[in-house]
């Protein structure tokens, strides 16, 4: 086993790695310690490989949490400014797009690279295939244990071990499980920005078609979140932004509460007004057009089939199945029976109490000398670069903090 370092931070993605570098230039002596062969492997994935790393718009409004005061507090310190001149300070130049803050270059692994140029800088211990297996603490200090048998000790730990969403890039709720040992009271994590599970025959026949939508999710008859963009049909069901902001509720309702009657609700044509939509469809049928083709012009020629079925038996004389088509096209009901799971998903919702770290030091309630930042928490942000603001944010505090323990 290596001498006693100061902080030892658990997790080489965005939380971890501002964690180190922050810790680093507070005076401490850091290592890094993760499971995968190479640091930031999840934020190479992100952003469709380019990193959506920040938004001009950030706000602890925009997050749910068990603990909103701890986001805003967090936030307040170290928001959308704070982060973007730590990248500025890597040498990293920005472009916003939309309010989405990305890398100039477009690239991921520029971000990545800049991080690891820092963390060699600063001479941080990096431990890589270091898959942590045990935490505990032993008198005023505390050990790692990898399953290859290393060991790693430390007066202080940032725990940043991510959530449970994409395995395959490092995170696998093994966090969760080292956080519970040391009393963190966990809060059941499901899948969330996800693809949703759904059986009605409109998404087997337009497998692969886009278009854009306006999102409604209902649990139990309740509206629950709402959102607009592409949606996008598949075999199992239904993706896209449209959906996946809306996946959350959906989610929770389906994985942790075990609730059945849960609804997305698609306005298929945003475009146009129930009433406007309506004249336009009763104006084609009183002109005579084939059923096939009266969407064509407003909805993909996918469509063409579904449209006859959407009108009801008896209604299809002159403009009588009007009203039904453009109601049924502007509330279309999918009960959702699923999601796609861990495998597929963007986020995790739940995790560590966020009640239980201190605000705004990110120090556990339960284990002095443990700080926790990033996605193991219990905070989550829509999608559009609020996530990784929250992992830069915590890190950057959770580090500074952890460096200046005792
Ligand atoms: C495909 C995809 C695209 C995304 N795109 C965006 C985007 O554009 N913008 C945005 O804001 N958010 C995006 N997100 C979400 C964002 O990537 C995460 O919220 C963020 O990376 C979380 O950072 P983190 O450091 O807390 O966790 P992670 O990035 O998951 O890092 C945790 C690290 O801990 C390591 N680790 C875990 N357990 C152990 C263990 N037991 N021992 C050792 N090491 C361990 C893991 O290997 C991992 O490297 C995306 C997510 C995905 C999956």
């Amino acid at each position: 086993m290596e001498g006693l370092r100061g902080v030892a931070v658990l997790g080489g993605g965005a939380a971890g790695l501002a964690a180190a570098i922050s810790a680093a230039r507070a005076g401490a002596s850091v290592a890094v310690v993760d499971r995968m062969p190479r640091l930031g492997r999840k934020i190479l994935a992100t952003g469709g490989g380019r990193c959506n790393l920040s938004n001009d718009n950030l706000s602890p409004a925009a997050f749910s949490s068990t603990e909103p005061e701890l986001v805003a507090a967090v936030l307040d310190r170290s928001g959308n400014t704070e982060i973007q001149s730590f990248f500025r300070g890597l040498g990293l130049l920005l472009s916003a797009d939309g309010g989405r803050v990305f890398p100039a270059t477009n690239q991921a692994a520029t971000v990545v690279k800049v991080l690891e140029l820092e963390i060699r800088r600063l001479g941080i211990a990096v431990q890589l295939g270091f898959d942590t297996r045990t935490l505990d603490r032993r008198g005023d200090s505390f050990r790692l244990g990898a399953e290859d048998g290393r060991r790693l000790a430390a007066r202080t730990v940032v725990l940043a071990a991510g959530g449970k969403s994409y395995p395959a890039l490092g995170s696998d709720g093994s966090g969760f499980e080292l956080a519970g040992r040391l009393g963190h009271r966990i809060i059941p994590p499901v899948p969330s920005a996800v693809p949703l599970l759904v059986k009605d025959k409109m998404c087997h026949a337009l497998q692969g078609q886009k278009i854009k939508a306006r999102t409604k999710a209902w649990v139990d008859g309740v509206e629950t979140a709402e959102a607009g963009g592409e949606l996008l049909f598949t075999a199992y069901g239904l993706s896209g932004p449209a959906v996946l902001d809306i996946s959350e509720p959906i989610s929770i309702a389906l994985t942790r509460d075990g609730r059945k009657n849960v609804v997305l609700a698609a306005d298929l044509v945003p475009f146009l007004s129930p009433g406007d939509l309506e004249t336009e469809f009763s104006r084609r049928m009183k002109a005579g057009w084939p059923r096939q083709d009266l969407a064509i012009g407003i909805l993909p020629e996918k469509f063409g089939p579904m449209i006859s079925r959407l009108i009801p038996a008896g209604e299809d004389q002159n403009d009588a199945g009007a009203p039904a088509l453009a109601a049924a096209l502007k509330d279309k009901r999918f009960a959702v029976h699923g999601t796609r799971g861990w495998n597929e998903a963007e986020f995790t919702a739940g995790g560590v109490e966020a009640a239980e770290v201190v605000s705004p030091t990110l120090e556990s309630k339960r284990c002095p000398g443990l700080f926790l930042a990033g996605e193991i928490l219990d905070v989550q942000g829509p999608r559009g670069g609020f996530n990784l603001a929250w992992a830069w944010a915590s890190g950057l505090i959770a580090g500074r903090s952890a460096a200046g323990f005792r």
